[in-house]
């Protein structure tokens, strides 16, 4: 386990941290409650007899404080590629990343927005021959709507490596906007 899923206390996903800072969150009693059993064991503080504790640190934990929602307003190309499978979003093939582009449904030339419901994974060749034009201009079908991530996609994405555990409590509230690999 590389990251801990932080929940805000009425589940909400917040962020990931990492094992060492939330031991500090177990050493300073900030975890309300918590989930899944593939977690890591981690030393904690010592005792009056000099002994170290181990802490046994879950994948998924609820703290206190910090309780105000995640923006899922900025993302990286990796997010956005991810977001859409790898599918260049106008000719349907799965590519490489480094093969894949941020297309801009209607231009920023027209004044399209660098948001997520205004862009897609689009392979070089499409992007290139759609150009400075909305999908209707240049007469191509856009496959899927492109939509904003909510925070538990929001988090799948800006993770590589979720265990199980994780996995199993981002995917429950997965919207149904498109089929997303586990893993
Ligand atoms: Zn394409």
């Amino acid at each position: 386990m590389k990251k801990v899923l932080r929940l805000n206390p009425s589940g909400m996903p917040m962020h990931w941290l990492l094992v060492e800072a939330a031991t500090t969150l177990y050493s300073k009693k900030l975890v309300l409650w918590e989930m899944g059993e593939q977690g890591a064991l981690m030393r904690g503080g010592y005792n009056r007899d000099g002994e170290r504790s181990m802490l046994d640190i879950s994948p998924v934990i609820a703290t206190k404080g910090h309780g105000k929602s995640m923006k899922v307003r900025s993302f990286s190309n990796a997010m956005l590629f991810r977001r859409d499978n790898y599918v260049c979003l106008y000719c349907g093939q799965i590519f490489f990343a480094q093969e894949l582009t941020r297309d801009h449904v209607v231009p920023r030339a027209q004044g399209g927005a660098d948001s997520w419901t205004n862009v897609v994974a689009a392979c070089k060749r499409c992007n290139h021959a759609k150009g400075n034009r909305t999908p209707e201009q240049a007469n191509m079908l856009l496959l899927a709507v492109p939509f904003t991530p909510n925070p538990f996609e929001y988090l799948y994405l800006t993770n590589r490596h979720i265990i199980a555990d994780q996995m199993d409590y981002l995917t429950k509230q997965f919207s149904s906007q498109r089929k997303w690999k586990s893993g």
